[in-house]
């Protein structure tokens, strides 16, 4: 493409940014009141308050929200789902979103038929509760409930949004498998080694019945360690370094946030002694993971 072309295709998308921002436009008293409703959103985003405010905008201009059961998705819903999936792309742009574009929002957990094959090899069926649900080509699915809650629940390092919007980010180059697509600066070796030792220690932990900050939902397999993960790391930072400081620093990098003085000082202190990973049985094995 030519100079001219090439500019003449920025004008014109930087012209299409401003009518999105324009027709969806957040007024001050709903951004200020989702704020206060969540506010990790204030903390994750630091001075980059008003790009989430844009980001936001143009997420909810470029996706469709419908109420499941008679649900009416209002404005505030609309802001304040929107606002928590643009957190963790807020440095890596909306293009990692763009293979979908509905969201349903159920008022409660929404219950789903599944048959699952046990470790004893037998299938197991029956109806589940899920909190979220996210799909490759969308929709996303999202308990309202559950999303009203999450400024309470961040401190238990709890966010269905994100943790459904990090099973996006995961599916964006392929299943979701906790290798989402990596920037240039992180090689998939280094990517694979400390997210599966990580995995491998945490899984084991919960298989010991050790108190963990993660919800020891995490251990279920590297699509969920992944989602489990990336809640912790927006909404319950410091509580996550400071047992994952390794996993803080790789996913710090990963989604281009300030790496926390405390991560960075663990880090410091574990280097001396950080070997191989223990050996630890893979507790995915025969228990199906789902973007739940
Ligand atoms: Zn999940």
């Amino acid at each position: 493409m030519t100079g001219l072309g090439s500019w003449l295709r920025e004008c014109w998308a930087q012209r299409q940014e401003r009518r999105a921002l324009a027709r969806r436009a957040i007024p001050d008293i709903t951004w200020r009141r989702t704020l206060r409703r969540f506010p990790f959103l204030v903390e994750g985003a630091g001075r980059d308050e008003e790009r989430l405010r844009r980001m936001t905008s143009l997420f909810l201009d470029q996706k469709e929200f419908s109420g499941a059961h008679g649900l009416k998705v209002t404005d505030d819903m609309a802001v304040a789902i929107a606002a928590q999936a643009c957190l963790p792309v807020l440095h890596l742009g909306l293009g990692l979103y763009s293979g979908f574009v509905g969201i349903v929002v159920h008022p409660g957990a929404a219950k789903v038929y599944r048959e699952r094959v046990g470790e004893d090899g037998v299938v197991h069926a029956g109806d589940e509760e899920l909190a979220g649900e996210a799909h490759h080509g969308g929709p996303v699915m999202l308990s309202w409930r559950d999303v009203r809650a999450s400024g309470a629940s961040a401190p238990r390092g709890y966010n269905v949004v994100i943790h459904e919007f990090a099973h996006v980010i995961d599916m964006a180059n392929g299943d979701a498998d906790g290798h989402p697509p990596l920037p240039p600066d992180i090689d998939m070796a280094e990517w694979a080694s400390t997210f599966r030792g990580e995995f491998e220690r945490f899984a084991a932990r919960v298989d010991g019945y050790e108190p963990t900050v993660m919800d020891p939902y995490a251990s279920q397999g590297p699509d969920e360690f992944f989602a489990v993960a990336t809640e912790a790391f927006f909404v319950n930072r410091e509580a996550f370094a400071q047992e994952h400081p390794a996993l803080d620093a790789l996913l710090a990098r990963f989604y281009r946030c300030p790496t926390l003085p405390v991560a960075a000082s663990m880090l410091a202190e574990e280097q001396p002694t950080n070997g191989p990973p223990p050996e630890a049985p893979n507790p995915s094995q025969g228990r199906g993971s789902s973007e739940g």
